[in-house]
């Protein structure tokens, strides 16, 4: 029997650790923030390694060949070194097991023999090579194998990316791309998308305005429009002739759009293409016509309720609500289920939900009920008082005329929106766009072709 086999092999040259003795990190914080950095260089991969697959050089101390799997001398919790033989094997990385056009699995994960062992596993220096009962030869990089004893995932990038909170004081000097830039070389595109994950939202500035088709283009520089029961992109002057608010000349509080959609639209763009003054108002009526956009940011406000409230903000991110579109003729729309005001995944926040007026009735509390929870409706509309009041704060609040040339793309997910009441004709044009398309342009015009598969695939 060789199962317990130790394989001991010294590392030509020097060993690089990730983690000093000197740290005053510990050691699992060090490697997960290692293997969960968006900026850091790969190495040059190794020639049988699929093209995403290789990472950080972070070996671990020593490797043992057990009957379950292989176990890693490597600063970890418990129980998180020892990786399953037969995990390894569905997750090898060489190119014949990874499609290399489409990058999706290229075998039978259940032909593979339950009970498959490696008849050998060796420590090399980019990373750990298997020699499988079958005949088969896999290489996993230190980067991989890290992430894996560090994370349940791969970093998709987005979570760990540096998120700047905008309040009322962002108005003088708004993130801001030129529409030559974007249109012209990559890098606009890169610069334009991660103005929009960093801060939330960008203007557009230099766009044509005497074409609507312009901002379409422009839009679809990130992903197709994305087409709702109003339509797709979008070029109208208000009138009642769709029955939502938006399409009069109300005043609009803070908000974001499509709460009523299971997946509410990712980004959603404004371009206010010309401002025509009501009949007759003279010259100081027009400028004070108003029609000012509002922009807060609801992760902002989020952050501001965890710290004030706590138990507000737990309430708002546990209970489930009913939200709803049914203002149009046979269309009556509702997420396939209640979903609360604020989402996380881990601690990270992920979404907000609100539009007061799209709110359908509040579910009364059941002990362990329909809503997996047992918070009470009294309960909801305290927190949510408690919001909304943070919501309409002065310092929350960003307001920005809108221009004709200057498109306000946001983040849907994020940043409310809302307006002042105005007067006289505006003709505006947008779109939305889903969530999951943004993200990828945004990856693939910011991050090189590896980061980007090792996000996606694991
Ligand atoms: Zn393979």
């Amino acid at each position: 029997m060789k199962s317990f086999r130790v394989f001991r092999r010294a590392l030509p040259g020097k060993v690089i650790w990730a983690v000093s003795p000197r740290s005053p990190l510990s050691a699992s914080t060090v490697l997960r923030r290692i293997s969960t950095s968006a900026s850091y260089q790969n190495p040059a991969p190794n020639a049988n390694v699929s093209k995403s697959d290789s990472g950080r050089l972070v070996p671990p101390s020593a490797i043992y060949n057990r009957p379950d799997g292989l176990q890693l001398e490597t600063p970890v919790e418990e129980n998180r070194n020892v990786l399953p033989w037969f995990w390894l094997r569905d997750n090898c990385r060489c190119m014949s097991c990874v499609n290399q056009d489409t990058m999706q699995r290229n075998f039978k994960t259940f032909d593979i023999p339950a009970d498959i062992k490696a008849s050998e596993a060796i420590r090399e220096e980019t990373g750990v090579r298997v020699k499988w009962s079958d005949g088969h030869e896999s290489f996993y990089p230190w980067g991989f194998i890290n992430a894996y004893t560090t994370s349940g995932r791969r970093s998709n990038l987005v979570n760990s990316h540096e998120r700047i909170y905008f309040g009322a004081e962002i108005a003088s000097s708004p993130p801001q791309v030129y529409y030559q830039s974007v249109m012209g070389a990559k890098q606009g595109l890169a610069d334009m998308t991660n103005k929009i994950i960093k801060y939330g939202f960008v203007f557009v500035t230099g766009t044509p305005f005497d074409d609507p088709e312009k901002t379409k283009e422009l839009l679809e520089r990130i992903a197709f429009i994305r087409e709702t029961h109003y339509g797709g992109f979008y070029d109208f002057t208000p009138d009642l002739a769709m029955a939502d608010t938006a399409y009069t000349n109300l005043a609009l509080p803070a908000h974001t759009d499509t709460t009523y959609f299971t997946e509410p639209a990712g980004l959603q763009a404004f371009h206010l293409l010309s401002h025509t003054p009501a009949p007759g108002a003279d010259k100081a009526a027009q400028a004070a016509e108003g029609g000012k956009s509002l922009l807060v940011d609801g992760f902002h406000a989020a952050k501001i309720l965890q710290e004030e409230d706590p138990e507000a903000f737990n309430v708002l991110a546990t209970k489930g609500v009913l939200w709803h579109a049914s203002g149009n003729k046979d269309i009556s729309i509702t997420p396939y289920k209640l979903f609360p005001v604020i989402e996380r995944y881990g601690k990270v926040l992920q979404r907000i939900r609100w539009n007061n007026d799209d709110r359908g009735v509040l579910p009364l509390d059941r002990p362990s009920g329909w809503n997996n929870t047992a918070i009470s409706a009294t309960a909801w509309y305290d927190a949510a008082r408690k919001w909304d009041e943070i919501l309409r704060r002065k310092e929350m609040e960003c307001w920005i005329q809108l221009k004709p040339g200057s498109v306000l793309i946001f983040d849907n997910w994020r940043v409310l929106h809302g307006r002042s009441a105005f007067e006289g004709i505006r003709r505006i044009c947008g779109g939305y766009i889903n969530r999951d398309d943004f993200i990828s342009r945004w990856k693939h015009s910011n991050f090189n072709e590896q980061l980007v598969h090792n996000s996606v695939r694991g």
